[in-house]
């Protein structure tokens, strides 16, 4: 080993020091090794996002409820998207091949997935209900 070239310190791999970056533990580590870092850590962002949204979602509508005009709309609409985003999170969930993919992320995933679906039948449901009731009242 000369100076020109290093093992790096994640795959072993003897490659120029000019082609090395520093990782977040201060070690040398190869190109390969850095974009596949960056990809993981793209992809827990994106399943944190997933995890995260459905539930985001399904509370914005049901917030929308207590506002005059907007509570007509939105909460349906909220409702269809985290219906949506909880099938998506589901999906990825149960996808234990994904990069990024962790015990722990994973009945995260599920969890927010199937409580939002349910969360989110509720609020249709209750937006198809008050429908209902408009339109009874309409005739009365
Ligand atoms: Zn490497």
């Amino acid at each position: 080993m000369n100076a020109e070239t290093q093992p790096c310190a994640q795959c072993g791999r003897v490659v120029p020091t000019s082609s090395m970056v520093y990782n977040g533990q201060a070690q040398l580590i190869c190109m390969t090794c850095e974009s596949d870092a960056q990809f993981a850590e793209a992809s827990t962002k994106s399943m944190i996002q997933t995890a995260i949204s459905p539930p985001l979602l399904a509370l914005v509508g049901t917030m929308m409820f207590c506002v005059p005009l907007l509570s007509l709309i939105v909460p349906l609409i909220c409702g269809i998207m985290s219906m949506f985003a909880s099938v998506q999170a589901i999906r990825m969930g149960m996808d234990n091949s994904r990069v990024g993919a962790t015990d722990r992320n994973q009945p995260l995933l599920l969890i927010s997935g199937i409580l939002s679906a349910l969360w989110a039948l509720g609020i249709i449901g209750v937006q198809i209900l008050s429908y209902v009731g408009m339109a009874l009242m309409d005739r009365f």
